[in-house]
């Protein structure tokens, strides 16, 4: 349907084998796949933290719970992301407090707004290193530390991904990952958590699985025949179906993060005789903080342009293109809800209606981008001529 989509799957034969073999094993959930998924995504993010779970949704509501978010308190987030990041923290029974973004150059969380919304009720902050930039961790953890709370990363776009060395991820409290179909690994539906410290981990994996303190695959195996419940838990699980995939998709996943890489840089190049598009994160890699995972391809365009009638000359050319994101703010519920505080989101509001997506995935040539790129000139002069 189109001549060049958003996203592309970075699969081969060996997604299908690895399924397949999980069905013929008889074996689809609680198993020992989960434990080598987790145990080779611990390897790649360097910790023993790594909890496999059935979306980062579900991987973000048992990091709120797991550091003790719950009704009374506050959880500062961008608005700039995807809506899960604040209804995970909302299903606590916590409020949300929306923070702006950096600027033009850098559509991550501002630090210096958290620390300006921080309350005596703020319990976390989670940033989200958006597009698989990371944020300034030096300066979230400095404050967070100074104010005694919580660090949850949201890095549903930044597997593999470092800041100053260290994988995004692993550096707050607790990181939460997707798995799910679009992103830089994919298992359909998936995600996962690493948790900083063993109290987490162990905290984390009993929510994930009811409060019980024994689990299926240990019963099967005759270690245990009785199990407790210590606390009010979900069914939070990945299957092993999943996790076969995952983990053949995990060995993809450095290459992918290049292949993107090298895209971006020619991206770069093409929108820079393009005047009038910014380009944000484009000088990401001369400030040598850390790397991108490049999830995505923002471009901004130029104020007061029509983003939508952009996109659709975009696909009248057959070009898939998106949004990253409409501000949680500007939904309905979000956006008049008493337990959402939205005030000071100037550069979110400047910047987010000018932010427009561009197609990025491994697989991508240098001809697919030049055409991209053609194809965004003359979109933007026919619809707006300027
Ligand atoms: C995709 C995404 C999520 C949600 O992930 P699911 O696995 O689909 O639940 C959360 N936060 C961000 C920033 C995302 O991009």
């Amino acid at each position: 349907m189109w001549k060049i989509p958003l996203c592309d799957l970075h699969f081969g034969p060996e997604e299908a084998q690895a399924a397949a073999d999980v069905v013929a094993s008889g074996w689809l959930t609680m198993g020992e796949r989960t434990q080598a998924f987790e145990r080779a995504l611990g390897e790649a993010f360097g910790t023993t933290g790594v909890l496999a779970m059935t979306n980062c949704t579900a991987a973000l509501h048992l990091a709120y719970l797991a550091v003790g978010v719950g009704p009374g308190d506050e959880v500062i987030c961008p608005s700039l992301t995807f809506v899960a990041t604040a209804n995970a923290a909302l299903t606590t029974g916590a409020d949300v407090v929306l923070a702006d973004i950096v600027g033009p150059d850098d559509l991550t969380i501002d630090p210096a707004d958290v620390e300006r919304k921080i309350t005596k009720r703020t319990k976390a902050i989670t940033v989200v290193h958006y597009a698989g930039y990371p944020c300034d961790m030096d300066a979230i953890l400095a404050i967070a530390e100074r104010h005694g709370i919580a660090v949850i990363e949201d890095a549903a776009h930044a597997p593999l991904a470092t800041w100053k060395g260290r994988a995004l991820g692993t550096i707050g409290d607790v990181g939460c990952y997707s798995f799910f179909s679009n992103k830089n690994l994919s298992t359909g539906e998936g995600g996962a958590v690493a948790a900083r410290t063993e109290e987490l981990r162990q905290r984390c994996k009993l929510l994930r699985s009811h409060g019980m303190t024994t689990l299926t695959l240990e019963r099967h195996k005759g270690h245990a025949f009785s199990y407790d419940v210590v606390l009010a838990g979900q069914n939070y699980r990945i299957d092993e179906i999943r996790s076969a995939i995952g983990l053949v998709q995990l060995g993809r996943l450095a290459e992918g993060n290049r292949m993107r890489r090298a895209v971006v840089t020619r991206y770069r190049e093409r929108l820079g005789a393009l005047d009038r598009v910014h380009v944000p994160f484009r000088d990401f890699e001369v400030r040598g903080v850390g790397e991108s995972a490049y999830h995505i391809m923002p471009v901004l365009l130029p104020e007061g342009a029509p983003r939508e009638a952009v996109m659709a000359a975009m696909k009248a050319r057959g070009i898939q293109t998106s949004v990253h994101y409409l501000p949680i703010h500007a939904f309905s519920f979000h956006g008049t809800s008493e337990r959402v505080r939205r005030d000071n989101l100037d550069r979110t509001d400047v910047l987010a209606p000018r932010e427009l997506t561009l197609p990025l995935y491994p697989r991508m040539t240098d001809a697919q981008v030049d055409e991209v790129c053609a194809a965004l000139d003359a979109s933007l002069r026919e619809v707006f001529p300027g």
